[in-house]
């Protein structure tokens, strides 16, 4: 039989107060159930808030890097579990053993980033327009954040999100995607093991309920969201009432440019790891392929004939190349862009169909779609998908591959291959994304850099590397006059 999960309140394993559960099921073989997890309700995350506030007292009077080497020991058991880790992570989200094992990495690296932060959350000293006067900024803890995460990077995206906001000495309400709960637990575990105090952590399984109470309880001042523009614009609404400092990380339309003077094998290996790795259920996936006429024609053919050999299957398996589609609802959502595909008069070139066969019979499989001639501006262009379906965009310059790029009201991630320095420059430049790869796919990013979109993809945050641990902490600044006479900032001046 099936285990049971708990959410992790006040230092136990509870059960929901709703009395509810989940069935976690392998997308890839839909009679494998991982477990049962809660549903939980508006108690529940109000239990949770009210510990995680007990938690912050103790939490934020530790000094910071000790907080870090609780974080270093993380990083240290996930990178001794991280086989077991990547294991189970692809059983209950279907991307393939080495895109999980990466998830894991991501985490250990994002780990030991805190860790070594603990001993910097640098502030500035500057010198005071007064005498025998100091001015400087320190960073703050702010409270309890409450934490909500998607299902396509089950652990790297809860790390991404916990570890900075704990090292900086807020305590945490992770309420993780319902699609994925067991990655999250099995990194709750590993955190307790570490040696994180009671109260600090706080795990609340759950769907839009949980999440919705979450973002509305007053005793949360801190929210950071990774999801779905929709959802995101309703957590936004609320936040903005709220006073809520609030991180935003949402939907991409991710373009790989490839121009004339383009090294087409290597731009062929981009387009295939971007566009149909996690079964193009990444944020940054490759969604659009803009391609200079003059190399169109042979470069889509080299696609389309690369794309219909991939191996889709149990991620788990070593042969496999793609996985499944996360839930059924993702897999009729691909199938209604199929449709609309057509219906807008692009050329379907490969896939568009579920596959058959054994390998792929019981679970959410959609094979990899290429459609052609897609028209900028059309809903094949222009909106996120969220699977593997590849639109094909001809264009006749840099500057008409530009417009392209930027006329989706996302910007996460794109890129550009091309031999000509100037014309990667100009890119970088041009290009309206919060990232641009030259040379190299739409997806790649590493854990000590800043990560995040600009226009609806996000609201100006970002998450990884040095500027997630501004969002986590306040700026205080603080001023110590050692004159003993009443000294005035803008009226008081001095003789030379
Ligand atoms: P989703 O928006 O359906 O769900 C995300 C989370 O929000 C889940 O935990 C869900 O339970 C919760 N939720 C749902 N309704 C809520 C509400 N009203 N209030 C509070 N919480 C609520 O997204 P998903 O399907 O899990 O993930 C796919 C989406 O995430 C895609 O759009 C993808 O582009 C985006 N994504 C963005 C990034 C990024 O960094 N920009 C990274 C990964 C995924």
């Amino acid at each position: 039989m099936a285990k049971t999960f708990k959410n992790y309140i006040a230092g136990k394993w509870v059960a929901p107060t709703t009395g509810r559960y989940l069935e976690n099921r392998n997308p890839a073989d839909t009679t494998d159930l991982i477990g049962r997890f809660p549903l939980s309700g508006a108690a529940d995350i109000d239990a949770a808030v009210r510990s995680a506030q007990d938690g912050f007292e103790r939490w934020s009077r530790m000094p910071a890097p000790l907080r870090g080497d609780i974080l270093r020991n993380v990083g240290d058991i996930m990178s001794a579990r991280k086989d077991e880790l990547s294991d189970a992570m692809t059983r209950e989200m279907g991307k393939v053993l080495a895109e999980t094992s990466g998830d894991v990495q991501e985490g250990i690296d994002t780990a030991y980033y805190a860790a070594t932060e603990g001993r910097r959350l640098f502030g500035h000293t500057v010198p005071s327009e007064l005498r025998q006067k100091w001015a400087m900024s320190v960073r703050r803890p702010i409270g309890v954040c409450g934490l909500i995460t998607p299902f396509n990077f089950p652990m790297a995206i809860p790390t991404w999100k916990m570890f900075p906001a704990l090292l900086c000495g807020n305590s945490v309400v992770l309420k993780p995607s319902e699609d994925v709960p067991h990655s999250s637990h099995l990194l709750v575990e590993i955190l307790i093991e570490a040696g994180i105090p009671e109260g600090v952590l706080q795990l609340v399984h759950g769907g839009e309920e949980a999440g919705k109470r979450l973002v509305e309880h007053p005793g949360v001042p801190v929210i950071s969201f990774t999801g779905s523009t929709d959802t995101g614009s309703k957590i936004g609404e609320v936040c903005g009432r709220m006073h809520k400092r609030l991180s935003l990380e949402m939907g991409g339309k991710n373009a790989q440019i490839v121009m004339d003077d383009a090294d087409l094998d290597l731009a062929l290996e981009g387009v295939l790891w971007g566009a149909f790795g996690t079964t193009g259920q990444r944020c940054t996936a490759t969604s659009r392929l803009i391609v200079h006429r003059k190399v169109h024609d042979k470069l889509l053919a080299r696609v389309e004939e690369a794309a219909a050999k991939l191996v889709l299957g149990d991620g788990r398996q070593t042969k496999t190349q793609v996985g499944p589609l996360i839930h059924e609802a993702a897999r009729e959502k691909v199938e209604r862009y199929v449709e609309i595909g057509a219906e807008q008069g692009a050329e379907l070139v490969t896939g568009g169909a579920r596959p058959r066969g054994s390998r792929t019979s019981d679970g959410y499989f959609y094979k990899p779609t290429i459609f052609a001639g897609v028209k900028p501006g059309s809903r094949l262009a222009v909106e996120e998908i969220f699977g593997p379906v590849l639109s094909v965009i001809k264009v006749g310059s840099y500057e008409q591959a530009v417009k392209v790029n930027n006329e989706v009201k996302y910007g996460l991630s794109s890129s550009i291959y091309t031999s000509n320095v100037n014309t990667a420059f100009s890119a970088l430049e041009d290009l309206q994304n919060g990232i641009t790869y030259v040379n190299a796919p739409t997806i790649g990013a590493e854990a000590h850099l800043p990560f995040g979109g600009v226009k609806q993809t996000g609201n100006g945050h970002r998450e990884g590397g040095w500027e997630v641990f501004e969002f986590y902490s306040e700026t205080k600044v603080c001023y110590v006059d050692f004159s003993g006479t009443l000294q005035r900032a803008q009226l008081d001046t001095y003789d030379v």
